[in-house]
């Protein structure tokens, strides 16, 4: 039988393990945590009973993820619950632009840009279960889908600011900019519209959905199906050197690129260690979960009913802070990303105290405190707001570094999505989960698709390794180190 070490057990991590134990293999999964699924981890903190998601909220990249949709985790106790409506995004004032899992929906709430917005997504989402793996894996590639494509790709290959301006009103431009800004990346810079669009035409086909009983669940149920197909997991192992790694005929790493520069030392090809080394970061994350009596008292009413809420004003203020995180100036007010996942996943509140997620972009690296400033964005939007919060849970930008080895600087994203690094992950190649040491494969977020716990990036360097131990089979022997 053949063996498999995986290191790292966030979403990847694990989607590589089951991949591969699922194709026959023996696999060890080796975490440096005392707790498997990275960036999927929740727990209860503040008030006793009250759930709080440490890192990721909203999923609709996971519910469309073609991987993990095959693997029918709803076995293993995983659940998507949807809220009543997807995002909002307040404007000072009380007006809003608001999304719903339905396009036609959305539109006719966005009044002179409804139209506008319906010819944006409405085919694309329709056919994103078609061309979806398309965008889910190496862009570098010939796409299955090209025409269906081509509706996605050719505005995915504007700047956001260029696309921003397609719309006539406030609403419309702040909806998307906020979306727009997952990118952590400058709006006018050429593709910086590509992640902004591919969450919205996941998020309107599939919703924005959380998952019941905190996001835990997505890693809990991928780490049950590994036991179950005989696979072995670690935690408190932090890898440091491949010397460390017992015998094993592939190894898929859900690492940082630089760290596995080191890890994977001199075995590395000189070229691929220097582009590892080379490897960019982007801006950080600041995160402070809430306690709340009550909820927030949003001004904006369809906020109260909403899963996420982006704060940041008009798309000009949006822009203007993310060029400031990205030359690393800290704004007076950032832009906040707020979670109401309660409201989709009642179980997560104690009585009438409700888990409230939120965190700001900040510059990498930040040293400072941003409690203030979220706080400030929120109360902007939601007068009172901070006199309901019973209590909070701060992870500071270095925090989230300690926290995960993946964070590098705070950069929860594993990478700044800037064009190069967009379009090829960790390095030029045609096959990005390649180390160039055999049988040793990249499967973190650095790698395509990109971030998001979705589990494609561990699927497809899976099919490589596996790939690698169909070749050694033929050949008679194993390649591993
Ligand atoms: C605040 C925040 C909000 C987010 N919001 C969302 C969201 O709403 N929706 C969404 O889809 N995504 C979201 N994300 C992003 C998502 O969590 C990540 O993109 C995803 O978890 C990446 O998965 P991964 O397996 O590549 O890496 P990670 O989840 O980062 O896991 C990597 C794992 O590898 C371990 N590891 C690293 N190096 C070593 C080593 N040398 N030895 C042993 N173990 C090692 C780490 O400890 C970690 O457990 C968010 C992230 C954060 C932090």
């Amino acid at each position: 039988m053949s063996t498999a070490t995986v290191v790292g057990a966030g979403p990847n991590g694990l989607a590589a393990a089951v991949a591969l134990a699922r194709a026959g293999v023996q696999v060890t999964l080796l975490e440096a945590a005392d707790e498997i699924g990275g960036g999927t981890r929740s727990g209860e903190a503040i008030v006793p009973g009250l759930l709080h998601d440490h890192c990721s909220a909203i999923h609709p990249m996971a519910v469309g993820s073609s991987f993990l949709s095959e693997l029918r985790l709803d076995r293993y106790g995983l659940r998507w619950a949807w809220p009543e409506i997807d995002c909002v995004h307040p404007l000072d004032g009380g007006s809003a632009g608001v999304l719903h899992r339905s396009v036609t929906e959305t539109g006719a709430g966005l009044g002179a840009d409804g139209k506008v917005w319906r010819r944006l997504f409405e085919g694309p989402s329709a056919a994103y279960g078609i061309y979806g793996d398309d965008i889910m894996g190496p862009l570098l590639r010939l796409p299955r889908h090209p025409v269906r494509l081509a509706r996605f790709g050719i505005p995915a290959l504007a700047s956001a600011s260029l696309l921003a301006k397609v719309f006539r009103t406030e609403e419309a431009r702040g909806l998307w900019g906020g979306v727009a800004a997952h990118a952590f990346h400058p709006l006018e810079r050429p593709l910086s519209a590509s992640i902004g669009l591919g969450i919205l035409t996941a998020g309107h086909r599939y919703g924005w959905a959380v998952a019941e009983g905190g996001s835990r669940r997505i890693s809990d149920a991928l780490a049950a199906l590994l036991l179950d197909l005989g696979g072995k997991i670690e935690t408190g192992i932090r890898v440091r050197s491949v010397t460390e790694l017992p015998p094993t005929d592939v190894t898929v790493w859900d690492v940082a690129p630089t760290d596995l520069a080191d890890i994977l030392g001199e075995l590395l090809p000189t070229r691929i260690a220097r582009a590892y080394r080379r490897f960019r970061y982007g801006p950080g994350a600041f995160k402070v979960d809430f306690a709340v009596d009550g909820g927030v008292p949003w001004l904006a009413e369809p906020a109260r009913r909403a899963g996420t809420v982006h704060l940041g004003g008009t798309y000009a203020e949006i822009a203007a802070t993310e060029r400031d995180i990205h030359a690393g100036r800290m704004p007076e007010r950032p832009f906040v990303l707020v979670g109401q996942q309660y409201l989709a996943d009642p179980s997560r509140s104690v009585g009438d105290i409700h888990p409230v997620w939120s965190y700001a972009h900040v510059p990498h690296g930040y040293t400072g405190d941003a409690t203030e400033a979220i706080i400030a964005q929120i109360e902007r939007f939601a007068p009172g707001f901070r006199d309901r919060i019973v209590g909070t849970l701060v992870r500071t930008t270095p925090e989230f570094a300690a926290y995960n080895p993946n964070y590098v600087g705070g950069n929860i994203m594993t990478g700044a999505k800037d064009i190069p690094q967009l379009l090829l992950g960790a390095r030029p190649a045609l096959r990005p989960y390649d180390t160039g040491v055999p049988g040793h494969y990249l499967c973190s977020a650095a790698t395509p698709p990109g971030p998001g716990a979705h589990g494609m990036c561990g699927a497809h360097a899976a099919a490589r390794a596996l790939r690698h131990l169909a070749v050694a089979d033929s050949k008679g022997h194993r390649g591993g180190t």
